[in-house]
């Protein structure tokens, strides 16, 4: 912790949301997000042409300044991060948008800035009352670019954080991505927001840029008086305003344990997967794209449990076609084998609706209980066989597996099959090679295949639980609302009965199950998992290590008792810190 002098004011606790890891602790620098003063004039019939000129002039200008954010972010963090500003970019390209304001200022003959400014607005509000937290975000997005705009227009470039003149934990209402990726590292020691979510894209920039994050903390930026000092606990979500010496002592023990155990955890994870009672548990990865294949093999992952593949979709003008689909799983399959490759077929609509096939998707009241997942899949057979095709081609160089996401029961995994042996038969008799072997599974993560998991069995060579949705239709939390994410709870009694449900059924028709919801990445859960049968777990590649190192300390007949015990109890909370004192006691050994 750097050394800054306590204050003497009260401590004040502030639960939040864990949005990225890490412990930081100093001065404020409040940054409160404000629209920009907008002056209303009217323009001379003489000054008309150039005033459309100096508004291409500024989405110019804008353009220039998004493409160098762009560079720099590309540099600093990689190009998946850099992505997110191609919403940006798309944003000054929106003829609609450019137009309107065009004929706004046609119209009315004032100033260009006003007149874009009223367009933008009609736009941010329609999109912020969208139902739909991604959608909403995208309302952020054109917020971002037209504060820029009206600056560029304005000619002055607004309050922006990259500034920091020392080290501070930016306190803000909330930030854009692009104020995030313009964060100097060694100067903002954290970021904690009033709103916010894990999945907001300032939070994705805060993670990969390893800056401790809490979100979701309501009025915190009400709360804090110039002067105050704040420690965050990204670990736990917390943050502590005007920390006691006495807690500044805590966490400075903490954050030393932390790393020493971060790097503990890393030496050990060049070793097996192997319990002491010499049981292999099988560690994948989670991935969103074919380049993740050097991460997998870094963090020593026995290949990939679960390819989100509607990634491919994601931030693209135009859906990839089936020859692009069959190079990426092609790469993958190619730079693991022979390790499995688990491919799941899209997972589009939910949270995930994307540009390129906005057409497909209608709004809807209920976006995860609707056209989503398998049942889109399934209603549009041509973009769904062109999927299939190209996993099947993808087979013949690599070990390849299929699964197919929010499958309700045994009768919509034999239509998916259908589909499938239906591409087998078109390959073949256009004599191209594909593995006729290939195992095909199911992703258990709606109640009713849960349910019925031993009809379901029948139909898969291997079940994959999504505990993410799985848990979210369970107990009816919505997965991406922080106001209720307080009440998702996966040691609920309903989920450990589930998940064991499952597993009984798997293994009763000699299939094997494994989970990769975020459920399988927290090794509070690791023996929890393992004790209820679970036979492989699948997560992101930076979080192997920690599971790797529990699973080596301890025996597979503990984590059986831990399930047992944790079986006979009631209350979630409980149960949950049943298993984080295990998975401590392991982790510290
Ligand atoms: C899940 O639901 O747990 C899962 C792994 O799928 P996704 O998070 O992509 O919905
Ligand atoms: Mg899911």
């Amino acid at each position: 912790m750097p050394p800054v002098e306590p204050i003497s004011r009260p401590e004040v606790v502030l639960p939040g949301i864990s949005a990225s890891q890490g412990i930081a602790y100093g001065p404020i620098f409040v940054y409160l997000q404000s629209d920009l003063e907008v002056p209303e004039y009217l323009v001379e019939k003489a000054a008309w042409a150039a005033e459309a000129g100096r508004f291409e002039q500024a989405l110019l200008v804008t353009r220039r300044q998004i493409q160098k954010i762009m560079a720099e972010v590309e540099k600093n963090l990689g190009e998946q991060e850099a992505r997110i500003f191609d919403a940006h970019l798309l944003v000054l390209e929106d003829q609609a948008l450019i137009a309107e304001t065009l004929r706004e200022f046609e119209k009315t003959r004032v100033n260009i800035e006003t007149c874009f400014n009223k367009v933008a607005r009609r736009y941010i509000s329609a999109f912020e009352q969208i139902d739909d937290e991604y959608l909403r975000e995208r309302g952020g997005d054109i917020r971002d670019v037209a504060q820029r705009v009206l600056a560029n227009l304005l000619g002055h470039t607004g309050q922006r954080l990259i500034n920091l003149a020392d080290q501070r934990v930016v306190v803000a209402n909330d930030i854009s991505p692009s104020d995030a990726a313009g964060l100097d590292r060694s100067s903002a020691l954290a970021i904690v927001t009033d709103s916010g979510s894990k999945t907001s894209h300032a939070v994705i920039v805060a993670r990969s840029m390893k800056i401790p994050s809490v979100v979701g903390l309501r009025d915190l930026t009400a709360r804090v008086q110039p002067g105050d000092i704040i420690l965050v606990d990204g670990y736990d979500g917390v943050v502590i305003l005007n920390p006691s010496e006495a807690t500044l002592f805590r966490y400075g023990k903490i954050q030393r344990e932390k790393r020493t155990r971060e790097n503990r955890l890393l030496e050990a994870n060049r070793l097996p997967a192997v319990t002491q009672d010499g049981v292999e548990i099988v560690l994948r990865a989670n991935v969103e794209k074919a380049e993740e294949a050097a991460l997998v093999l870094q963090y020593n992952a026995d290949g990939v449990g679960l390819f989100r593949t509607e990634f491919l979709y994601l931030g693209v003008d135009a859906a990839p076609t089936e020859e692009e689909q069959y190079r990426s799983y092609r790469l993958l399959a190619e730079a693991l084998a022979p390790r499995p490759v688990t491919i799941r077929t899209l997972d589009l609509g939910g949270d995930k609706p994307i540009a390129s096939q906005a057409h497909l998707f209608p709004k809807e009241n209920n976006p995860f209980l609707g056209y989503r997942a398998i049942r889109f899949c399934l209603d549009q057979i041509p973009l769904f066989k062109e999927q299939l095709r190209a996993i099947l081609r993808a087979s013949a160089h690599g070990r390849v597996q299929l699964m197919y996401p929010m499958i309700s029961g045994s009768e919509e995994m034999r239509r998916a099959n259908a589909v499938l042996e239906e591409c087998r038969v078109e390959l073949r008799a256009a004599g191209v090679p594909f593995d006729p072997a290939m195992p095909v599974g199911s992703m258990i993560e709606v109640p009713s295949a849960a349910l019925s998991a031993d009809l379901l069995a029948r139909e898969c060579d291997f079940f994959s639980i999504g505990t993410n949705d799985l848990i979210q239709y369970l107990m009816a939390i919505d997965r991406v609302n922080d106001r209720i994410a307080h009440l998702y709870e996966p040691t609920h009694p309903a989920v450990l009965r589930t998940l064991r449900h499952i597993v009984v059924e798997a293994h009763r028709a000699r299939i094997k199950v494994s989970v990769c919801g975020e459920m399988a990445g927290d090794p509070n859960y690791t023996a929890l998992l393992i004790g209820l049968g679970v036979d492989e777990l699948s997560m992101a590649p930076p979080l192997i290590p920690a599971a790797r190192y529990v699973l080596r300390n301890l025996k597979l007949t503990e984590a059986k008792e831990l399930a047992q015990t944790a079986m006979a109890m009631e209350s979630p909370a409980a149960i949950h810190a049943l298993c984080a004192r295990f998975a401590e006691e392991r982790l510290r050994a």
